[in-house]
């Protein structure tokens, strides 16, 4: 064990995924093997221990959204989420039925969402819908009067994520909430950044569909949960798989139950400990964020300086390449601006969308820190940042070029 964990590097990509936190394993491990029942099961006691767990589980995560337990539906996850939320929304409000050759609908999004947002989006688009995938301002944070100057008369649905998952930034959540209650549109958010991390009360914050994910928030992989709101408005959802019927029928098939167990229990200790631990790592990153801008020019933090979570930042580094910073970085594990998620070099969209060009978007770095991560380790991953973009300069034309006072926007580049 020890060997190995001395040549991990440092995790700061708790944005990617979280380790799942021991007290979860332990309150799952029963589930496996003594109470390995199906929930459905309703005649024997293996069923009902399974349900029980299913239903302490249901309870924890209501009261981590501030809803009531009916109001949740278990997923396999926040991509699974979004799906059933924004697909299973528009088919049972559309204004018009497919193939009418009339709009069947406008929704709300943005240029800035998760995959798990806007492919779903983008299908619906394909289908006969109109989306308008509003563009952020350069502080990556939308507002309802942004959300409100896109509303139609035909808007069903607005989607747009509590904080983004690059950058941190958070949208202006209960307000838009609000003005879609105003006007009779069905509001969803991905909240896979936000909940378990900071507060939500569905009913404060105005919110019909929430989406949520457990290996965001020290619990396992493979499992999330929707909330759908059941009064005021009642939300409908056409589903999108058919089966047993479970889970309302929105998500009909076997539960999974250790994962479900597990969620609960990381929505319980999300709950107890998150002031605690949102301010804790809100002082570690503006350590980070200050040890690293500090001692360097030609950085800057992409997002809105103050609205953003605690535990996420974004860095941009002037006059350094992006794979080479990355491999300069390899003591710490972090992510790049670069979406390594096509397995193509391309900027990532996110940072594009903010309006940072190319080459800054490429030599970015997205750090997230997480329940264990330790001030050690913090200050190490800084260090090796500073030395990185030090180093990497030193051996920069342009980075000479621009002290020596060369403009190089005058410059002109010989070809080669
Ligand atoms: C991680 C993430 C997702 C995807 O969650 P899965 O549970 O892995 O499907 C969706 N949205 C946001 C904002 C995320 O950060």
């Amino acid at each position: 064990m020890t060997a190995g964990n001395a040549h991990r590097s440092i995790y700061l990509d708790n944005a990617a995924t979280t380790p799942c936190d021991p007290r979860v394993v332990e309150a799952m491990l029963p589930y496996f093997t003594e109470k390995f029942g199906n929930p459905g099961s309703r005649n024997h006691r293996y069923g009902w221990e399974a349900e029980e767990g299913v239903d302490t589980a249901r309870g924890q995560v209501a009261a981590l959204l501030g809803a009531d337990e009916k109001e949740i539906i278990f997923t396999s996850g926040a991509t699974e989420s979004n799906n059933i939320a924004i697909k299973g929304a528009a088919y049972m409000y559309e204004k018009a039925p497919a193939g009418s050759g009339k709009s069947r609908g406008h929704i709300i999004s943005s240029i800035i969402e998760h995959k798990a947002v806007l492919d779903p989006c983008k299908r619906l688009q394909k289908e006969g819908f109109d989306v308008t995938f509003l563009e952020p301002p350069k502080d990556g944070i939308f507002t309802a009067e942004m959300v409100k100057a896109a509303l139609r008369p035909d808007t069903i649905l607005v989607s747009l994520m509590w904080a983004n998952n690059e950058i941190g930034t958070i949208n202006e959540i209960p307000r838009i909430g609000a003005l879609c209650h105003e006007h009779d549109v069905i509001f969803h958010t991905d909240a896979t950044q936000w909940a378990g991390k900071m507060p939500v009360d569905v009913e404060r914050d105005n919110i019909d569909l929430l989406s949520m994910s457990g290996h965001k928030i020290y619990g396992p992989k493979g499992i999330g949960a929707l909330y759908v709101r059941r009064r005021k408005p009642r939300v409908r959802l056409q589903a999108l798989v058919d089966g047993g019927g479970q889970e309302r029928g929105f998500r009909p098939g076997t539960l999974n139950v250790t994962g479900i167990v597990g969620l609960g229990k990381a929505a319980e200790i999300a709950k107890a400990e998150m002031d605690r631990d949102g301010t804790r790592l809100l002082a570690l990153r503006r350590k980070l964020e200050d040890s690293v801008t500090s001692r360097l020019d030609h950085c800057a933090i992409n997002g809105h300086r103050e609205k953003r979570l605690p535990h996420i930042t974004n860095i941009s580094f002037g006059f350094v390449e992006g794979e080479s910073l990355m491999m300069a970085c390899k003591d710490i594990a972090v992510s790049s601006g670069s979406a390594c998620t096509s397995a193509s070099l391309e900027p990532s969209y996110v940072l594009k969308g903010l309006g940072v060009g190319d080459d800054l978007a490429h030599s970015s770095l997205r750090l997230s820190l997480g329940r264990f991560t330790r001030e050690a380790d913090v200050d190490y991953a800084a260090e090796q940042i500073v030395q990185a973009v030090k180093k990497l300069r030193e051996l920069s034309p342009l980075y000479d070029m621009h002290n020596e006072g060369i403009d190089l926007s005058k410059v002109e580049w010989g070809h080669h």
